[in-house]
């Protein structure tokens, strides 16, 4: 199945929660979770369903896929990945999520959201320890240091994001310089550093065990 590419605010109200698909307008009043937050469709405002058992992994686990703007193909090869790691399969699946090189730019504020910040990615804009790389799934690990090239520097979208994420704390398993457009990780991130959004990645875990 390709890409969603619908509009985005049906997502999170579909889960009930902001996803933070939008960039700036997630942190407005005209976010659709603060005027309708009820499923979207006709009939969206008078069913109340009760969720249960299946019902529940899924949900869960689609939160996860929108929220990190991932394909169900690849959500479930990064869920094979990590589910191969030492450790707690939930946490690490959340890790290699969070490592991802779009996910970085976007917590960074070199991209107003993950979907522009994975635009970034693909158009070459973005280095890493010195070379490009234009692959958004791309892991980063401890020690490496993303920029922006020297030839996107100037790019509108870049700084147009950086004033618009200059509110967002960054992430404190990342050493950013927005003055250089330059991020150095310094750490995995552990389960208490991840996800903006209520998540229970055991539930994940529950479905894709089965
Ligand atoms: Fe739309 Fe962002 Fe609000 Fe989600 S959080 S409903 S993407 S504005």
């Amino acid at each position: 199945m390709g890409r969603y590419i619908g509009p985005v605010c049906r997502l999170c109200r579909r889960e009930g929660m902001k996803l933070f698909l939008k960039g700036s307008r997630c942190f407005s009043d005209k976010c659709a979770i603060e005027k309708r937050n009820f499923p979207p469709g006709q009939h969206g405002k008078a069913r109340k369903p009760k969720i249960v058992g299946y019902g529940l992994q899924l949900r869960e686990k689609q939160k996860a896929k929108r929220y990190y703007s991932v394909g169900e193909v690849q959500f479930r090869n990064v869920f094979e990945k990590a589910s191969k790691l030492k450790g707690v399969t939930g946490e690490n699946l959340l890790s290699m999520l969070e490592r991802r090189l779009d996910n970085i730019i976007h917590r960074i504020g070199f991209g107003a959201s993950r979907s522009m910040a994975r635009q970034l990615v693909r158009h070459g804009h973005i280095a890493v320890n010195g070379k490009k790389v234009n692959i958004p799934s791309y892991l980063v690990r401890p020690n490496d240091v993303v920029e922006v090239r020297e030839k996107s520097r100037t790019n509108s979208a870049i700084s147009g994001s950086l004033d618009s994420t200059a509110h967002l704390p960054a992430p404190n398993w990342i050493e950013v310089d927005r003055e250089n457009l330059k991020a150095r990780i310094l750490a995995n991130p552990k389960r208490s550093d991840l996800v903006q959004i209520k998540l229970d990645e055991q539930l994940i875990v529950e479905l894709y065990s089965k």
